[in-house]
């Protein structure tokens, strides 16, 4: 049964107006987002537009200055700069770094533990999580993305494309509602590339609420559901994959896509 939090129409994110500055550098100028359940949201733009940016203030690795994050319906952060805007508490950081789970350009695996371990560490340790069950889930995650066989080895063992689906079995294995994944395959060759997104395709079809950063137009117009493009901060163009790479409105828009493909 659907809970008033689990409700298929309430997001599992939204950002409202969202600006983020570091120091004088204004990063973020007023963005609004929202991840709906069971939809994949694909942010593109150029290097330096405040992608990363955006993914990190989402899920609060980041503090932000201005903005709302409201999260399944619960608003964690709102408007208005100084007292009147509340800081999330350690419990609403823990719950929204749980269920927003990040899978990073650099796979960001723990050297020193196997595949498993590392899988398991944050169900466990951060989440308190049943051990046994853990690795019962861990397992079945880690077969799902096809390296079943690697759990007793250490990532250094493994290639880049075997690391990045160990990273996101492990985002998995928190079980979370949305994951977000920020250049998932731009550290990979090419050949390693594609056995990622191939498992990125493949959680795009169950159902998964996801927020993907990439550089590779063709994925996102492949499996997203909306794109969003960002410049210099703010949202310059938005919309269904067909209509945002098919027929691009914004000069910008148009200017970044004949030069990425
Ligand atoms: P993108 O992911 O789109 O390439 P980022 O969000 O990483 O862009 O960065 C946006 C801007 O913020 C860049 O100008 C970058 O130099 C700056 N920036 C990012 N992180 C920091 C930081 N920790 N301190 C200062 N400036 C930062
Ligand atoms: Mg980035």
């Amino acid at each position: 049964m659907l809970t008033k939090d689990s409700n298929s129409a309430t997001p599992v994110i939204e950002i409202r107006d969202l600006h983020k500055s570091y120091g004088d550098l204004e990063v973020l100028k007023g963005v609004s987002m929202i991840a709906p359940r069971g939809h994949v949201t694909s942010l593109i733009g150029s290097s330096g537009s405040g992608k990363s940016t955006l993914l990190r203030c989402a899920n609060l690795l980041e503090d932000s200055q201005q903005g709302e994050i409201i999260f399944n319906g619960e608003p964690i952060l709102w408007k208005g700069a100084g007292l009147d805007r509340r800081p999330a508490d350690r419990k609403q950081v823990t719950r929204i770094r749980t269920n927003l789970s990040m899978v990073f350009q650099q796979f960001n695996l723990w050297a020193h533990m196997t595949i498993l371990q590392n899988v398991m560490e944050a169900p466990v340790t951060v989440m308190g999580r049943d051990k046994a069950e853990v690795e019962e889930k861990a397992r079945m995650y880690l077969d799902k993305v096809g390296i079943g066989d690697k759990c007793d080895v250490y990532p250094a063992q493994m290639s880049g494309g075997q690391q990045q689906r160990a990273a996101i079995a492990r985002a998995l294995c928190m079980e979370p509602q949305a994951l977000l994944f920020d250049e998932p395959t731009s550290a990979l060759d090419p050949e390693l590339e594609q056995e990622v997104i191939k498992v990125i395709k493949a959680l795009a079809e169950e159902g998964r609420t996801m927020i993907i950063v990439t550089h590779d137009m063709r994925m996102a117009a492949d499996i997203s559901d909306h794109v969003v493009f960002l410049h210099k901060g703010l949202i310059e163009e938005e919309g269904h994959p067909s209509d945002l790479f098919g027929n691009p409105k914004s000069e910008r828009l148009k200017q970044f896509l004949s030069a990425t493909v």
